[in-house]
């Protein structure tokens, strides 16, 4: 078996009154690209606020690179998320972006200097630091909020449905730009989407989730070939 980066193990999360997400396990391999896909409420969002530290767990295990983090705060977590919107502050610069989570860490003025320069670099931003969110791109902003998410180390990145509100042009390009960068700078990425067609390009593994459960992992080609369940058939467009 492949190492795994991340570990789901028997994971349920919920609020009061409910149970959202059931019972989960998953084995995240290292540099892996991995959808979770399924339809609006199904618990995607969830999953991941849940990894990130932003939702506590009711039951089960979170593990990073064998380390338990399910009690950990979301800033020893050592992982990055990425918003809808990339929730990035609209009065700061790019570089104020990047540099907000070492700063609030207390870290030295040069190596915050050194770090926000190296890590823009890497995502192809290093002109554009001193432009406010809404003076770029949106391909820039995510390339911002991208860097934002690795500055401080983390080597695990959750995207939130950052394309649901493109138009399906501009979508296709930030699909490849997403890979470009994962790619290039060998993060591994957790991609939640309820857009069957993200989930088919860009993966490597894809998560089918239906109501706070697994119905099926695989490639896609294994989804289109092997459906698991009717579910599956229905929700990747196929008739059984
Ligand atoms: P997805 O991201 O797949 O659309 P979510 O993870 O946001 O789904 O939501 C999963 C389920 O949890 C939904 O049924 C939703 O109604 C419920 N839920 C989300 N937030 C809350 C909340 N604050 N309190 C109670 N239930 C919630
Ligand atoms: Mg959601």
């Amino acid at each position: 078996m492949v190492d795994s980066v991340l570990s789901l193990q028997s994971l349920t999360v919920g609020f009061p009154g409910t149970t959202v997400v059931h019972d989960l396990n998953l084995e995240v391999a290292d540099g892996a690209f991995v959808s979770l896909l399924g339809p609006s409420g199904c618990g995607k969002s969830t999953v991941l606020r849940t990894i990130a530290g932003l939702m506590p767990a009711l039951g089960g295990r979170i593990v990073l690179e064998g380390r338990d983090l399910t009690s950990l705060p979301p800033e020893r977590r050592n992982i990055g998320i990425v918003f809808q919107n990339y929730a990035l502050f609209p009065t700061m610069t790019a570089f104020e972006n990047i540099a907000f989570a070492l700063r609030v860490a207390k870290k030295p003025k040069a190596e915050i200097e050194r770090r926000v320069q190296d890590v823009a670099a890497m995502a192809g931003i290093a002109d554009q630091l001193d432009k406010k969110p809404a003076s770029m791109s949106g391909g820039q902003q995510q390339r911002v909020a991208i860097a934002r998410s690795l500055v401080t180390g983390s080597r695990v990145l959750l995207f939130d449905e950052p394309l649901s509100n493109l138009d399906a042009k501009v979508r296709a390009s930030m699909r490849q730009e997403i890979k470009r960068l994962q790619k290039e700078l060998g993060f591994t990425a957790i991609f939640v989407t309820h857009d069957q067609e993200d989930a088919l390009t860009m993966s490597d593994v894809i998560v089918v989730l239906n109501q706070g459960r697994i119905e099926q992992i695989g490639d896609g080609r294994t989804l289109y070939r092997k459906p698991a369940t009717s579910f599956i058939c229905e929700f990747i467009g196929l008739s059984n």
